[in-house]
């Protein structure tokens, strides 16, 4: 019986093979979802394992967090940066899900996922989810329940104006707008609790500093940053 299964799995792949989410390129042997050859390419950030790690320096002394990290490096040549072009350009709403697995899979070796009550994707603009389809931080936080199952809230944090079209503006004004630019819609199912903040690459920090500064208006709440990428500054 089981060859005849395995006969017709050979058979099925050979007129539908899988295909690499990042490349396009055909699997093979046990690769899943992500081909070997784009996944060497990805650097992880080991960041979960130290609490004074760079996201954290970052961030450090700007708002008051729990712990924060990063999984992966985003620049040029580490692969994640096609990978997120991916994600955020081209559709392609499985390497998401592949990757904030991954994340999560990355995270939970050092129990870092532990007693985190709520995922809080980064809100999108309803402009930008007309646009793409999704919100790619909603996405990732669906890859990471998918390992660890933690509920999203997708409903207390939204964004009321896109900030990214103000290019014109200078980096105080940008700062100010970006402050702005979320609201807390409602905090009684976060009171007392702790929460993760989801998002896809923190640069400068300034969108999961404007996040955490409406979200620290909760009474009682806790607040953790991780993010699928840290880009590297030169
Ligand atoms: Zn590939």
């Amino acid at each position: 019986m089981k060859t005849i299964l395995n006969g017709a799995e050979a058979l099925y792949t050979l007129f539908y093979p899988k295909l690499c989410y990042a490349c396009y390129d055909e699997l093979i042997g046990n690769e899943e979802q992500i081909c070997l050859r784009c996944w060497q390419k990805v650097i992880p950030t080991q960041f979960h394992t130290y609490a004074m790690n760079d996201v954290a320096r970052k961030l450090f002394g700007r708002f008051y967090f729990n712990r924060a990290a990063a999984g992966f490096y985003f620049h040029k040549v580490s692969g994640m940066q096609r990978m997120l072009h991916e994600l955020k350009y081209r559709g392609n709403r499985d390497i998401g899900i592949e990757l904030g697995k991954r994340l999560a899979k990355n995270c939970m070796s050092n129990h870092w996922l532990d007693h985190i009550d709520c995922l809080i994707p980064v809100p999108l603009s309803d402009k930008k989810i007309r646009k793409r389809g999704y919100n790619q931080s909603e996405v990732l936080a669906e890859g990471i329940q998918a390992i660890i199952p933690i509920g999203i809230n997708k409903h207390s944090l939204v964004r009321t104006t896109d900030t990214e079209s103000q290019t014109k503006k200078n980096i105080e004004q940008r700062r100010i707008n970006m402050q702005q630019a979320f609201e807390l819609k409602e905090e009684t199912s976060l009171r007392n609790k702790h929460v993760l903040l989801v998002d896809d690459v923190l640069t400068t920090g300034a969108t999961i500093e404007a996040c955490a500064r409406e979200l620290l208006r909760v009474k009682g709440i806790e607040i953790s940053i991780l993010t699928l990428a840290y880009a590297i500054e030169y």
